[in-house]
């Protein structure tokens, strides 16, 4: 409700009730909490589980991380080294351990092995939580397991762009959904030339960035969008109307001009080809035409343009003062991972079962093998393969 209402409460009375109402609500919770209390999101997955757990009664450890597993001489694992606040402890276990330690999004060595445009020297950065840096698939292998590197992609991609914070440091930002489908967005090399149909999904975007970023031999590329555009969807990290922008131009985030070559000035583009590019796409976006890629041409672009934009909800024209935010590669989580059966169990190198091993989520290989149908394909199977082997290992 949030990504609709937001970017329209300047225009719809509704859904500046409706914004009206959340702000004053998030406020409320912050006075008399602390904190948000609305269970959205991510949380809102995670609760109900929490909450069933708590109701059974099942102990939960927080601040506890897997350092290694024991199996017995049958090579049954029968405990997790886990090293806690108060030192280092044993579980012993007769049903089995579940890796779901998040992939190795974070884990660069791994990365540098697997993914191609960062052998390339391309920079990249995830936004996984620091904290998956592998150690889950890291201990399964010295037990034996099977680490898939054979995927098409290593990883689920996403251009992210880095936003400067007050300490020099920079926090990245991943482009999901809400800017670059949106009419008035294009994306260019530094050359000025568009590379890619930017209403695709990021996976796919970013497949495409990285083609044009190794012919260009450049490490980023960038989102180009008018005034108008810039208002009413916002651009990154730059919130919609009647969001402020100053700041973000100030930190260098959002750089601006008010012609292409102004805003070619203060991006390092090319200027002659990022006219060029505005003009050529204009000449055709009058008519909600993108001949060059097709944008705003399948109901999945569409439905993460602008409803209330015609004849295309993806594509108009580039018009008056420019802005610019620089993108990079990313990823939202990897898909290599360890080697599983249908039913979660851990595979050794000779395609045998590790007995009371299993792995669930982004540390168990991705069933799609790389390749990325749309959101919802690593909580899915996450879920999925949750379920599976909670009654595997209870035997139910
Ligand atoms: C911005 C963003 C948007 C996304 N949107 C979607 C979406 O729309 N749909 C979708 O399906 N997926 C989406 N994803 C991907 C999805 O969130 C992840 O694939 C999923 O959360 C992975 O689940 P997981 O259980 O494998 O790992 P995580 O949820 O990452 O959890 C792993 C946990 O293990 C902990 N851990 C790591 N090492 C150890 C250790 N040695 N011992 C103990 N604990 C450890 C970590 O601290 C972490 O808490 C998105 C991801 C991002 C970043």
């Amino acid at each position: 409700m949030g990504l609709f209402h937001f970017p329209r409460m300047t225009r719809q009375f509704a859904s500046f009730v409706w914004a009206a109402k959340a702000v004053a609500a998030y406020y409320k919770d912050r006075l008399t909490h602390g904190r948000d209390t609305k269970i959205k999101l991510g949380a809102a997955l995670v609760a109900p589980l929490a909450e069933t757990a708590f109701e059974l009664g099942i102990p939960v450890f927080t601040q506890c991380e897997l350092i290694s597993i024991e199996r017995d001489e049958i090579g049954h694992v029968v405990a997790a080294v886990v090293q806690t606040p108060e030192g280092e402890q044993r579980i012993s276990t007769s049903a089995g351990v579940v890796l779901s330690a998040g992939g190795y999004p974070q884990d660069a060595e791994r990365r540098a092995a697997t993914v191609p445009h960062v052998q390339a020297g391309l920079p990249h950065y995830s936004m996984a939580p620091e904290s998956s840096t592998g150690g889950g698939i890291r201990i399964a292998e010295q037990a034996g397991a099977k680490f898939v590197n054979s995927n098409s992609d290593a990883a689920s991609w996403a251009p992210v762009s880095l936003i400067p914070q007050p300490d020099g440091s920079t926090r990245p930002f991943p482009h999901l959904f809400m800017d670059r489908a949106k009419p008035g967005v294009i994306a260019v090399g530094h050359d000025g030339q568009r590379f890619t149909n930017e209403a695709v999904s990021y996976h796919d975007f970013v497949q495409n960035m990285v083609v044009k970023l190794r012919e260009e031999k450049r490490q980023s590329a960038w989102l180009v969008c008018d005034h108008a555009a810039l208002r009413r969807y916002g651009l990154g990290a730059v919130p919609c109307a009647p969001g402020r922008i100053g700041r973000y131009i100030r930190s260098g985030y959002l750089k601006t001009g008010a012609t292409a070559v102004e805003l070619a000035k203060a991006t390092g583009i090319d200027p002659v080809g990022l006219a060029q590019t505005i003009q050529n796409f204009n000449q055709h976006a009058v008519t909600g035409e993108d001949p060059a890629f097709g944008k705003g041409s399948t109901p999945y672009q569409t439905a993460l343009g602008d409803p209330d934009h015609s004849p295309n909800q993806c594509v108009k024209p580039l018009e008056g003062r420019l802005y610019a935010v620089e993108v990079f590669s990313g990823d939202i989580g990897t898909t290599m991972g360890l080697d599983i059966t249908a039913q979660g169990e851990v595979r050794d190198c000779a395609g045998q079962v590790i007995p009371g091993l299993y792995a669930v989520g982004n540390d168990a290989n991705s069933l799609m093998s790389g390749s990325y149908p749309g959101a919802g394909i690593t909580l899915g199977p996450a879920l999925t393969f949750g379920y599976l082997v909670g009654r595997r290992a209870a035997r139910v």
